[in-house]
């Protein structure tokens, strides 16, 4: 039997994760984490039946203890806890479906102890890929891409020889905001922001949705997952989202994987690689859907997607500051903080103070992350 463990598991990944355990019926999962939702980890803990439970607030963990100590699960809490769920022994893939880049150690570890990785959370990626990749490569492990766009483009290589690869088509919806110029964006709200025209998913990654940071950071996942370099990533408006991704080969010959949005398809797809199972839902009419339309990235007034290149063309440290600047902005979005186009400001005015260090080793990164957001957090 499949053993899994799954951080982030109260999440819009994480319990589409379990969705898909439940319908198939023969993945057992024997770990999960979450931050602080200990109802829903509560009933997650007595369908799923694991043996090990990481809440990331020790006061929940102490709750959840309490509520579940008719069974024989231990709960654990904080970084270390993150640590003992991500390196559990019994499973052998984790899925790393906790949002931002506190991901990274918890990754490296379950990689370091031989487990497969279906990833969700691209932070990770974005400002740990040189370790990450090399390291997947050295303890034999596979990175299998839970991201639509990113699952994708795997599904289209897949018996491709790699050299035949010329340019990967990234599509992307536009988000909520697509046509609108910068100045019918600045009085922007939280809500308005929230609502993504054909995916549901957490809050985060729906404000970078609307600002095309996701995007952005998507085009670095891409980077470190397929090895091709930024100028043979092209992003692509594709509105309804029905193409997730195209792969273009050196004989002009362009491969595409189509289907209805729905993200239980590649986590399914990462669970099971190589083999496909039926998976319920919606199917595509042709017939009834008449057309697929294209447009062209708007990087004037959506700079997310600009600056995104232009931290991935600098490299080494640059990512992170990205990421980190992106991180604190959409929160203090959320929070009511931060305008919407200060996002992008944010996180322009954090690159250009930053040096960019090459090639930086796990404390470096977090010690970036740190400096990014006291930089932030003083002068924006
Ligand atoms: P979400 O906010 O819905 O869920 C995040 C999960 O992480 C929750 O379970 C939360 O409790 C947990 N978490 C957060 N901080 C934690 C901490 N400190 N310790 C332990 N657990 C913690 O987010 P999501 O939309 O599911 O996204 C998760 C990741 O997947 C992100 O990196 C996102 O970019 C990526 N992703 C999401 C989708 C999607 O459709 N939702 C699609 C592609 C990629
Ligand atoms: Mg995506």
């Amino acid at each position: 039997m499949k053993k899994i463990a799954i951080l982030g598991s109260t999440g819009s990944i994480g319990t589409q994760t379990l969705e898909v355990v439940r319908a198939n019926g023969d993945i057992e999962v024997t770990a999960l984490a979450a931050g602080s939702n200990i109802t829903l980890l509560e009933q997650q803990i007595r369908e799923f039946k694991p043996y090990l439970v990481c809440v990331w607030d020790e006061e929940k963990a102490e709750e959840l203890r309490i509520k579940t100590a008719d069974l024989p699960v231990k709960i654990v809490s904080g970084m270390e806890g993150l640590l003992e769920v991500a390196t559990e022994p019994k499973s052998s893939i984790l899925v790393t479906a906790i949002v931002g880049m506190i991901g990274i150690r918890p990754t490296i570890a379950a990689m370091e102890a031989g487990k497969d990785i279906a990833l969700a959370n691209k932070e990770t990626l974005v400002t740990a890929g040189h370790i990450i990749m090399p390291l997947a490569k050295e303890k034999g492990v596979r990175i299998l891409p839970v991201d639509s766009e990113h699952s994708a483009i795997f599904q289209c290589l897949n018996g491709e020889q790699r050299q035949g690869l010329r340019k990967i088509l990234l599509t992307a919806s536009g988000g909520p905001f697509r046509g609108r110029t910068r100045e019918q964006m600045k009085d922007v709200r939280p809500e308005d922001a929230l609502k993504h025209p054909n995916w549901s998913m957490g809050r985060k990654i729906t404000i970078d949705s609307a600002t095309m940071v996701n995007k952005g950071l998507e085009v670095m996942e891409a980077k470190w997952l397929f090895g091709v370099e930024p100028e043979n990533i092209q992003v692509v408006i594709q509105p309804k989202s029905i193409i997730h991704s195209m792969v273009e080969f050196t004989d002009g010959a362009v491969l595409a994987q189509l289907g209805t949005p729905d993200m239980k398809l590649p986590i399914q797809y990462a669970l099971y690689y190589p083999e496909r199972r039926y998976l319920a839902g919606d199917r595509l009419d042709f017939w009834k859907l008449k057309e697929i339309t294209f447009e062209e990235p708007d990087m004037e007034n959506f700079r997310g997607l600009a600056l995104a290149y232009e931290a991935m063309k600098k490299g080494g440290s640059m990512p992170t500051v990205f990421n980190a600047a992106n991180e604190l902005a959409v929160s203090d979005f959320l929070n009511g903080r931060c305008s919407f186009l200060g996002i992008a400001e944010r996180i322009e005015a954090a690159m250009q103070a930053h040096k960019a260090i090459k090639n930086p080793a796990v404390e470096e990164i977090l010690e970036t992350e740190r400096w990014t957001r006291e930089y932030v957090t003083v002068h924006c």
